[in-house]
């Protein structure tokens, strides 16, 4: 009997999930969860911030000036590249527009549940070593109604970019809303219960005209932030970029200001942590997200601690309960790629085709690589971060499930652009980039 899949989410993550699982009729068959009224998840871009007219915490992180950070060559999903003639770094709409086009080239939309919002993943042993999962869900717009559906495996693929309390009222806000989806980080900084200006969570950040006149201190210099504090700086009369990576090299608008991390806030202001004090309006804060998967039941035993999630096989397989995985969870890395060898590694070892290594053996490897980093001088809140180690990882994947790499020309062009990145944050994305095999790209 084809085994019943149910996947959590329609965004990028879900998306892949549902064309695999549903490209093998004879060994799965699949139901898709999506509390949003579209798929496409975090690319669905929305003036509204904080909750939408069900009473939920508005899902989308992106802003209206967003380009992507990533050319469209190497974020495509592999064997389904951007039919657009744009130029490489698009805008979010043409994101959204590809993942649709995704959705329905692969005759996706009959497998998923929109405003459908699942509520609670039970894990139910049964016969021998299998297991079972109760999925209960509810339409968005009657939270009480509420319905439990068996399933043989779950996928979670609920992403990160959900949930913002704004203002800066954060503590109280979190408390309220600790039930639901993934939840902006928000960094403990002294001083902050003083501090008289606005706090914003960069999930919250839509337009930089709000900023106009304004000083702003831009806490956080991954991609998002980086991109976020030049988009600001366009309105903002200063932009201090603080963050306590190594000094980026690379040119910045002339009210683009890096300075370090930040020691403490005033009523006002804020000190640096070389002593340094600046007056400012505005705290954005581009830290990131925690995980969260407030569906969860008890019973599903994941653990969440310093950022790590465990026990989890290879960033994706929970080792006590295999038939279920998450995708999506390493950080810095190229994602729809990731996200189909993620998905078909985890199918070729729940229809059988590969064998996961026992239960010792899958938490040794994960101790291992964890272990491997603290050596290396990272912080345990690290152990899903890829960055470099991303290609070793989705080849790793693929050759122990011995499915279809993701072309080397991917990695090769990934790299190339971030060497033009640190370089030169602000034009990075004027250049374009065509894929010549899949070995070779070629800058235009
Ligand atoms: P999401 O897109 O967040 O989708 C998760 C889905 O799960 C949502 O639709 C949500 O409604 C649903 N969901 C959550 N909880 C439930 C529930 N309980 N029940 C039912 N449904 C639920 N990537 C790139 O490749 N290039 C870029 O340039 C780039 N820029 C980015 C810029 C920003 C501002 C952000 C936030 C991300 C960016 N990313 C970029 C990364 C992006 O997150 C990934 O590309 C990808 O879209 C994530 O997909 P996902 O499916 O994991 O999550």
């Amino acid at each position: 009997m084809a085994k019943r899949v149910a996947v959590i989410g329609a965004g990028a993550a879900g998306l892949c999930a549902a064309r695999h699982l549903s490209a093998s009729p004879d060994l799965f068959s699949v139901v898709c969860f999506d509390m949003s009224s579209t798929v496409g998840g975090t690319w669905n871009y929305t003036d509204l911030t904080g909750k939408d007219e069900h009473d939920l915490p508005v899902q989308s992180s992106m802003y209206k000036n967003l380009r992507t950070n990533l050319p469209k060559e190497v974020m495509a999903f592999p064997n389904f590249p951007f039919q657009t003639s744009k130029p490489s770094y698009i805008v979010h709409q043409d994101v959204l527009e590809y993942l649709e086009s995704y959705a329905a080239h692969y005759n996706l939309y009959k497998y998923i549940k929109l405003n459908t919002m699942v509520t609670n993943v039970h894990s139910r042993p049964c016969e021998g070593e299998r297991e079972l999962w109760d999925v209960s869900y509810c339409p968005v717009s009657a939270q009480d109604k509420i319905l439990t559906q068996e399933f043989d495996a779950v996928m979670v693929c609920n992403g990160c970019g959900c949930l913002g309390p704004s203002g800066k009222d954060v503590g109280v806000l979190i408390k309220l809303f600790r039930s639901h989806y993934a939840l902006p980080l928000y960094p403990t900084i002294p001083g902050m219960e003083e501090f008289k200006g606005q706090v914003v969570h960069s999930h919250d950040y839509r337009i930089p005209e709000i900023f106009r006149g304004k000083r702003v201190v831009c806490l956080g210099a991954a991609a998002s932030g980086q991109d976020i504090a030049i988009d600001v700086s366009s309105e903002a009369k200063l932009v201090y970029l603080s963050h306590n990576k190594a000094r980026l090299e690379t040119y910045l608008p002339e009210n683009v200001k890096q300075k370090l991390g930040i020691q403490a806030l005033g009523p006002h202001s804020v000190i640096f942590l070389n002593g340094e004090e600046a007056e400012i309006d505005i705290l954005l804060l581009c830290t990131g997200y925690h995980y969260h998967f407030p569906f969860l039941s008890e019973d599903c035993q994941v653990q969440i601690s310093d950022e790590r999630l465990t026990p989890l096989y290879k960033h994706l397989i929970h080792i006590d309960h295999p038939t279920m995985a998450f995708i999506g969870i390493p950080k810095t890395i190229c994602p729809f790629p990731q996200f189909d060898v993620q998905v078909r590694f985890f199918l070729s070892g729940l229809s059988g085709r590969f064998r996961l290594p026992s239960k010792p053996d899958m938490l040794s490897d994960t101790e291992r690589d964890f272990q491997r980093r603290l050596s290396e001088g990272l912080p345990p809140r690290y152990a899903h971060v890829l960055g470099p180690r991303q290609w070793e990882y989705n080849d790793e994947l693929a050759q122990l499930a011995d499915i279809e790499l993701i072309p080397r020309v991917v990695q090769k062009l990934y790299d190339y652009v971030h060497e033009t990145r640190v370089k030169d944050i602000v034009h990075y994305k004027n250049r374009n980039y065509k894929l010549v095999n899949s070995e070779d790209f070629q800058a235009l």
